[in-house]
C-alpha cells in the first residue's frame, strides 16, 4: 500500500509507503495556523519523493529543526523534514495535498503548538 501527493502546480509529487491515515495533527503555531495544514508524520525511509527536487526551496523559522519543503513555482508546502523525539528521520506529509484522502473523514488531533 502507498498514497502519493503533490503540490498544486503537479511540479513536486510524492508517494508514501503505508496506509493512507485516518488521523491528522491540526496544529495552532504560528506557522502551521497561516498554511493551515493536517499533517502525517512517517519515518523517512517510508517518504520517496518522484519529482521536483530542483523546484523546492527549504523554509527554516525557529530553531531551524524542520525543513518546510515548498514549491517554488506555486508556493504550495507538501511536506516537511525533520526528526521525531528519538532522533529518527521523519517525514511531515501535509495531508492536503494527497487527493485520495477524504479530509472531512479525518479525525482531528489538536496540538496546542502555539503554548510551546
Ligand atoms: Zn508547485
Amino acid at each position: 500500500m502507498s498514497y502519493e501527493g503533490s503540490c498544486h502546480c503537479g511540479k513536486v509529487a510524492f508517494s508514501v509507503e503505508g496506509e493512507a491515515p485516518e488521523q491528522a495533527i491540526a496544529c495552532n503555531c504560528s506557522h502551521c495556523r497561516r498554511k493551515g495544514f493536517l499533517l502525517s508524520f512517517v519515518p523517512a525511509a517510508q517518504f520517496t519523493l518522484l519529482r521536483g527536487a530542483d523546484r523546492l526551496k527549504t523554509y527554516l523559522f525557529n530553531k531551524h529543526a524542520i525543513e518546510h519543503r515548498f514549491c517554488t513555482e506555486c508556493g504550495t508546502q507538501p511536506f516537511a523534514m525533520g526528526k521525531m523525539p528519538d532522533g529518527s528521520a521523519m517525514a511531515a506529509i501535509n495531508l492536503r495535498c494527497v487527493e485520495a484522502i477524504d479530509l472531512d473523514a479525518l479525525e482531528l488531533q489538536k496540538v496546542d503548538g502555539a503554548s510551546f
